[in-house]
């Protein structure tokens, strides 16, 4: 294979359009004529539906990543049946990756030369780095902040886990599934205040109501 491709990580927090940008890009690789696939690693079993969807209600077909899926014998496996591939591939929720898919895809871009777009969170709702997107930090070929604002005009930098009382948690399995937990992305200085704020009400003797 001749072509060269790219790894591209287009990081952001929740909210923040990711999936919409990997659609819109979608459509317009349809109206140019390229090939593509997406992928959307499975979080949620209950799920039915290989769909990636958006808010704003266009959605497109995906196959699903296991955490034993293989991207790179994916990628092989059509490549023989075919004697083609695609010339991108879209990942969604990117985070959610073992670092050796990420391997795996690097390898899908240096044999193949397919580019790959991955589209994901920076960190988890403790501000840790999640494992999928820590390696793509380290070996990405292209990384892009995908930027949104906070309630204040700060730029979104952490995606704050809200409980049923609205309170900040920050403790916790990395990734809640069926609970009733929110979440809400914040600037760093909110998230803070705020947590600031439930440890002094946590500590008073009485709740304001009852004073
Ligand atoms: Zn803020």
């Amino acid at each position: 294979m001749n072509r060269i491709g790219k790894l591209y990580f287009r990081y952001g927090t929740m909210g923040s359009a990711k999936t919409a940008m990997l659609l819109t890009t979608a459509y317009n690789f349809e109206e140019r004529g390229l090939s593509y696939l997406c992928f959307k690693p499975v979080v949620d079993t209950r799920e039915k539906r290989n769909v990636i969807h958006s808010r704003i209600g266009i959605e497109r077909e995906c196959r699903w990543i296991y955490h034993d899926t293989d991207l790179f014998g994916e990628v092989r496996a059509i490549f023989e049946e075919t004697l083609s591939v695609p010339e991108w591939i879209l990942i969604d929720e990117a985070q959610f990756l073992s670092e050796q898919q990420v391997d795996q895809l690097a390898r899908v871009v240096d044999d193949y030369g397919i580019n790959v777009v991955c589209y994901g969170l920076r960190t988890d709702f403790r501000t840790r780095l999640f494992e999928g997107s820590r390696r793509l930090f380290e070996i990405a070929d292209s990384i892009d902040e995908v930027k949104s604002t906070c309630t204040c005009g700060r730029k979104t930098i952490v995606n704050a886990r809200i409980d049923g009382q609205g309170q900040i948690i920050t403790e916790g399995a990395q990734v809640e599934i069926g609970g009733n937990d929110r979440y809400m992305s914040v600037c760093r200085k909110c998230w803070s205040n705020k947590r600031v704020e439930q440890r002094r009400r946590d500590t008073l003797p009485f709740s304001p109501e009852e004073v």
